[in-house]
């Protein structure tokens, strides 16, 4: 399916590229939560984590991973989020695998997530046993 990202790839839509290679590209996200804020896309329009192949995904972190040391090299950074919103009930809104890396200040004043759920007695222990992996 083709997504503004694909047009962006194809660049049909113009941005501010970074670094490109076979298997994904990265670009200045035009909204961003900090300045320098930057995403890595694939190539392909895989639209969620699941769907993505592992090759690609690996591939992926490693630029996210060299993402970020760039800008603090540059921006000075004290920290950074590297997150995937996966699918819409997260709050993914374009539907084409991409990962934020954004800059991080002390005391930026920026919230991830503003509210976290509370278990019950004796419900992370139940959820985590459904959760292990084999
Ligand atoms: P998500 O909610 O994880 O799907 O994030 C989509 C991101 O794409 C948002 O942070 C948008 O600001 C960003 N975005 C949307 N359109 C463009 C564009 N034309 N150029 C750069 N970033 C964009």
């Amino acid at each position: 399916m083709e997504t503004i990202f694909t047009k962006i790839c194809q660049g049909i839509i113009p941005s501010t590229k970074i670094y490109e290679d076979g298997t994904c590209f990265v670009i200045m996200d035009i909204n961003p939560v900090k300045k320098g804020h930057c995403l890595v896309i694939a190539r392909e329009p895989y639209p969620n984590v699941a769907s993505c192949p592992d090759e690609v995904l690996t591939h992926m972190i490693l630029v996210a991973k060299k993402v970020e040391a760039k800008q603090r090299a540059v921006l000075g950074n004290d920290g950074s989020n590297i997150i995937i919103n996966n699918d819409p009930a997260s709050g993914q809104e374009v539907p084409h695998i991409h990962i934020h890396v954004i800059p991080r200040f002390t005391g930026d004043g920026r919230k991830h997530f503003a509210d976290h759920d509370k278990y019950e007695d004796g419900e992370m222990q139940k959820i985590g046993d459904l959760l292990k992996l084999s």
